[in-house]
């Protein structure tokens, strides 16, 4: 379950807009956050944002706690004539959720306007077969009457362009309803993480923070990891459900718990760290389970920088990312919270120095 700070968390930055390369409103919110919980930050030339907390601890190593602030989304590519607004894909868009949706255009000075996607009625179809829209073929209707009233508005090619959802708990309060939850999960975890330990004095420099432009090719998590030189990240990630079905031999069941992702198309976990989390989900006592997936998270990028990073990731399912409505289990994110604090109160020095020989010893 969600404390009243997460749950208006979960509302604050998922309704904010944030896609891949123009992140700058999460990326604002979160540093005064962190800076409101005590901690110092730190920031890569790209936008990542950083909290973090150096140990008493001489030669301390540093354990990074990852998640990408964007999402997927489009941008503006050309205003029409008649005022209506072509787009472009940023990130991987589901284009069955491209009709009758209500959008958002941000410009460069932070004007928002509200519109809708252009959707033709069935009597007009006539004989011509509904296909599946693409983001080229679509217009955005944001009320412009022609040309010159968008351009007064100060639109411009690049500006961007969201789903307008609003977030929702659904009906007996465990489960939520949004946009972006791929991935402000992990921003909302983050901060509870850091008000769980602001107080605590760790035996290793704590970084906990959120990369840019992952959907577009983890390339945050790349600039980041560099800066940071973690000898431990984890990354926080939102995968896709597979329940919805009913079908209980699917990976990825919501309220399933934690995910142990032990393969996808970016990264293969390290045994020894996968050991590790189960180990730590079956002392906090919550449910887990296994998950493969056809994608990938910053842990791609992570885990191969420098000379290899120990990565794991510590991922939760949602229903419908990628699309402007997406659906999370807060039990779920209970059973992650609670495993990444066992983990962060066991580790120390000698365990991490341990985790990083086992693999190749083994
Ligand atoms: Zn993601």
């Amino acid at each position: 379950m969600l404390n009243p700070k997460e749950l208006k968390l979960f509302k604050v930055l998922s309704e904010l807009n944030a896609i891949s390369g123009q992140e700058n409103q999460v990326a604002a919110y979160l540093l005064k956050t962190y800076e409101s919980l005590g901690f110092k930050t730190q920031t890569d030339h790209l936008g990542s944002v950083f909290a973090f907390k150096k140990s008493k601890v001489l030669n301390a190593k540093k354990v990074l706690i990852l998640g990408h602030m964007d999402e997927v989304g489009f941008m503006v590519s050309h205003i029409q004539a008649n005022g209506m607004i072509k787009i472009v894909p940023i990130g991987g868009i589901n284009n069955l959720v491209l009709t009758s949706q209500r959008m958002h255009l941000t410009t460069r000075t932070g004007k928002v306007f509200l519109g809708a996607i252009d959707t033709t009625p069935p009597h007009l179809l006539k004989d011509v077969q509904q296909g599946i829209p693409t983001v080229e073929s679509v217009f955005v209707d944001f009320g412009f009457t022609h040309k010159e009233e968008a351009l007064k508005q100060g639109v411009k090619p690049g500006d961007m362009v969201t789903y307008a959802t609003d977030f929702a708990v659904l009906q007996g309060g465990t489960r939520i309803l949004g946009k972006a939850f791929d991935n402000r999960y992990s921003l909302v975890m983050g901060l509870s993480i850091l008000e769980a330990l602001k107080n605590k004095e760790l035996p290793y420099d704590l970084y906990v923070g959120a990369s840019v432009q992952e959907e577009v090719g983890l390339r945050g998590a790349t600039t980041s990891s560099t800066m940071i030189a973690p000898d431990l990240a984890i990354i926080l990630d939102c995968s896709p459900a597979r329940d919805s079905s009913g079908d209980v031999s699917e990976q990825g069941q919501l309220g399933g718990g934690l995910l142990l992702r032990y393969i996808d198309a970016s990264m293969i976990a390290r045994p020894t760290l996968l050991a590790w989390q189960e180990q730590m989900a079956k002392a906090a006592k919550v449910p887990f389970q296994f998950y493969s997936s056809p994608g990938g998270t910053d842990a791609g990028a992570v885990h191969k920088n420098l000379a290899g990073i120990m990565t794991l990731t510590h991922c939760i399912v949602a229903r419908s990312i990628h699309s402007s409505q997406t659906i999370l289990d807060t039990r779920d994110f209970d059973a992650s919270k609670k495993t990444l604090l066992m983990m962060l109160k066991n580790l120390n020095t000698s365990l991490l120095e341990n985790l990083a020989k086992a693999d190749h010893n083994g």
